[in-house]
């Protein structure tokens, strides 16, 4: 077979499952609305949980740095790409969580990549919850230790595995803190107890926390009250900061060592100095601008409960990442679709980024939503549901 037959069969073959996944063009900024294939529709399936992503002062931050450290940083950070924005950021964002020390990495993928890899090896065992992030499986993977999928969020699950004898050398527990297509929130409490009692190193990502859960915006583990009891909190600038890239926290230790043999950190240029002043910009607007905050939580609770109401399956999201689970993924595209043409854009999530048979929309709150965007939505929800008898 050709390799253009080979990889024309495989397209097709996604094609007929209703699973071949298409890129659409955006013009102009992310916001509360975008251009989309041309046409300006709202957007409710952003990351961008505060509406930074085009704040002029992340902009600005930008601009200042390219002026004074240029635009590449020309090799690793190890080499003599170790720019002052970079230094910064790592000091900003360590205090800003807490935390004694702190490594920035180019993305979240790369951070989870590289950080399990480093730590764990094949004499070792990772738990890890089943709707844990593609990145932390791949990094898993590739630290060739044993992978224990843990049932979602289960910790009689977890506890039943933690207590089989093993030979592992060394033990971790990594899950989400917000889980990304459900929008819950992990027990980390519970999590970290057992990981106490267990002897295991804890982890969690919080990216779809970060600027998010917390009195402060630190995220989950600052949620629950379990700062100091978590080994490594993983984040990115990409969700809520409006940027990009990602963070690893914890101890001095910690970061030494995966400075010394993270190869996600070690064996590719550092990011360009002016992503990363952005991103300490919007630390300091998370910081001073707490009502972003409750905006997003206002609007999240909003449409929560006006789709609760209206009957949607709407699971166990507690978060502004709300699914309206559809289960076909036929039906989902179908709906996407519908809405789009009504101005609304909400995409539809299939497997294998979701279990099978799970397929739904996928909504995303933000805090620079006004009321009637969250009105237009409801109401194009209930039209477009009814007609595909889902309510
Ligand atoms: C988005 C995401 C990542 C990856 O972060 P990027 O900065 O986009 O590479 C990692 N973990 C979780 C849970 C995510 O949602």
């Amino acid at each position: 077979m050709s390799k253009e037959v080979f990889f024309g069969n495989d397209i097709a073959a996604l094609e007929q499952q209703q699973l071949r996944r298409r890129m659409r063009d955006v013009e102009g900024p992310q916001g509360r609305a975008i251009v989309l294939n041309g046409r300006e529709v709202l957007n409710f399936c952003s990351n961008n949980y505060l509406g930074l992503a085009d704040d002029p002062r992340l902009i600005r931050a930008a601009a200042e740095c390219m002026e004074k450290e240029g635009f590449g940083s020309g090799a690793s950070r190890l080499v003599c790409g170790n720019m002052a924005s970079h230094r910064r950021l790592e000091e900003k964002i360590a205090a800003f969580k807490g935390a004694p020390a702190a490594l920035v990495f180019s993305s979240g993928y790369m951070a989870n990549v590289g950080i399990i890899s480093s730590l764990m090896g094949r004499d070792d065992v990772v738990f890890s919850d089943r709707l844990n992030h593609a990145s932390i499986i791949d990094g898993i993977l590739l630290s060739q230790a044993k992978l224990k999928r843990y049932p979602h969020s289960d910790m009689d699950a977890l506890e039943g595995m933690l207590r089989e004898p093993s030979s592992a050398k060394r033990k971790l527990i990594v899950t989400d803190s917000v889980f990304s297509m459900d929008g819950d929130i992990a027990p980390l409490d519970r999590i970290a107890a057992l990981a106490e009692r267990y002897g295991c190193m804890m982890m969690v990502d919080e990216a779809h926390a970060f600027g998010v859960l917390g009195k402060n915006g630190k995220g989950a583990v600052e949620h629950f009250g379990l700062e100091g009891r978590v080994d490594i909190q993983m984040g990115t600038f990409s969700k809520a900061a409006g940027s990009f890239g990602a963070y690893g926290c914890g101890s001095e230790t910690l970061i030494e060592y995966l400075v010394n043999h993270a190869r996600s950190f070690i064996y590719t240029t550092g990011m360009p100095p002016a992503v990363a002043a952005a991103s300490q910009a919007a630390i300091e607007i998370m910081e001073h601008e707490p009502d972003r905050r409750e905006t997003l939580w206002d609007n999240a609770r909003y449409l929560g409960g006006r789709l609760k109401e209206l009957g949607f399956d709407i699971g166990r999201t507690r978060t502004p990442i709300i699914p309206i689970i559809v289960r076909d993924s036929g039906l989902a595209v179908e709906f996407s679709r519908r809405l789009l043409e009504a101005g609304i854009f909400v995409s539809a999530i299939r497997p294998p980024t979701v279990p099978a048979n799970t397929a739904r929309l996928r909504v995303t709150v933000m805090a620079t939503h006004t009321r009637e965007d969250l009105d237009r939505l409801t109401e194009q929800l209930k039209n477009t549901g009814r007609a595909l008898c889902l309510i």
